[in-house]
């Protein structure tokens, strides 16, 4: 295979476990709960209304205002701060292609999402990890010390949950010369956000999707907002017509609607901390406090838990990483579904 680059040819493809009849599915971080049933049916109208055979206007003016506002941006012409695409997986992508490559570096403070390490390594840009303070607090002095051109800060974190300081992103978005990302992918649960930083900051952006707190992990939607400037520059990498016609029908009502399909924040932030509590009753399991919709725990004994939730068909998240060798990440689910995992965590330890 002498065509394939060799950076690509040392890669191994991404795998998702195959999901199997039954399974209780807390691996994800997926919301367990449906749309509501007057959005399904709003979506069912939508779509027998679309016209499939033609190309759409894919400047999605009207969805990027929509959006704009409920980032907080003024509702008119906030379409230039906004960039949408198919999932964050696809901005992060196109966040490294306008400004990564060979030559330039990336620095991710670890444990983290491992979107970020993978498309450094397809882009070719190299990929430096700092690892977290005690506590999972940023290693913010670290970090500069890498001189990057890229920083990755999820905010909440995952897996560990937790927000790091405000005021040493702050720090590094000032006192770096790097493009900062900051992710934002379960800001709807943290209710914590640096948005109103962006017209500040010409070299922060924030990432957020639609497959969290939306309930749309399926449709493969999110967006990065940012001063107009760099969305120029970004919209330069962007397909045309990268979001498709039904996504983009779909996400304006779902904008029109966004209180409504949020709903179920509130109840998730709820079973989160109760389960939370419950589990720093059990001996030999040790969580950690989360403001997203998921838990980070640090078993004594991991193997016998995980052979235990698997015969039980209860999926959560296990690291191949060593310094998570010990741990799981848990997603909050429905209420009956933390009751299960709980139950047999008690029955496993
Ligand atoms: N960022 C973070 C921090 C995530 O945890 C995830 C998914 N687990 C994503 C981005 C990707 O989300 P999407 O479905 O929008 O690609």
């Amino acid at each position: 295979m002498e065509f394939i680059n060799k950076r690509i040819k040392r890669l191994k493809a991404y795998k998702v476990p195959p999901v199997s009849e039954g399974e209780i599915k807390l691996d994800a971080q997926e919301n367990p709960y449906p749309l509501p049933a007057k959005i399904q049916k709003k979506f069912s109208e939508i779509l027998s209304r679309i016209e499939l055979n033609r190309y759409h206007d894919p400047s999605y003016k009207l969805l990027k205002n929509l959006i704009g506002r409920y980032c907080g941006f003024s509702a008119e012409n906030s379409a230039e701060n906004i960039l949408i695409g198919n999932g964050s997986d696809e901005l992060i992508l196109m966040l490294l292609i306008a400004a990564g490559g060979q030559g330039k570096t990336v620095c991710c403070p670890e444990p983290a999402f491992s979107m970020y390490r993978i498309l450094s390594e397809i882009t070719g840009t190299s990929y430096r990890a700092v690892k977290l303070d005690k506590d999972f607090k940023l290693p913010y002095s670290k970090i500069l010390a890498v001189k990057p051109d890229i920083i990755f800060i999820t905010y909440p974190n995952n897996p560990t949950g937790n927000c790091f300081s405000k005021e040493k992103i702050q720090k590094i978005i000032t006192d770096s010369n790097a493009l900062v990302i900051v992710d934002e992918a379960y800001y709807e649960f943290s209710g914590k956000t640096m948005m109103d930083w962006v017209k500040k900051y010409d070299n922060l952006v924030i990432l957020r999707t639609f497959s969290k707190a939306f309930s749309l992990a399926g449709i493969r939607a999110g967006y990065i907002a940012g001063g107009a400037e760099i969305i120029k520059q970004l919209r330069k990498v962007q397909l045309p017509y990268n979001v498709s016609i039904v996504n983009q029908k779909l996400l304006e009502a779902v904008m029109e609607d966004s209180r409504e399909l949020l709903k179920t924040v509130k109840k998730l932030n709820e079973a989160r901390d109760r389960l939370f509590k419950n589990l720093q009753k059990i001996e030999g399991a040790r969580p950690y406090p989360s403001s997203a919709n998921y838990i980070l725990i640090k078993l004594d004994d991991i193997e016998s838990v995980t052979e235990y939730l698997k015969k039980n068909n209860i999926k959560v998240r296990q690291f191949k990483s060593p310094d998570l060798k010990n741990y799981l990440r848990v997603t909050i689910g429905t209420d009956k579904e933390n009751k299960n995992f709980l139950d047999a965590l008690k029955s496993a330890v």
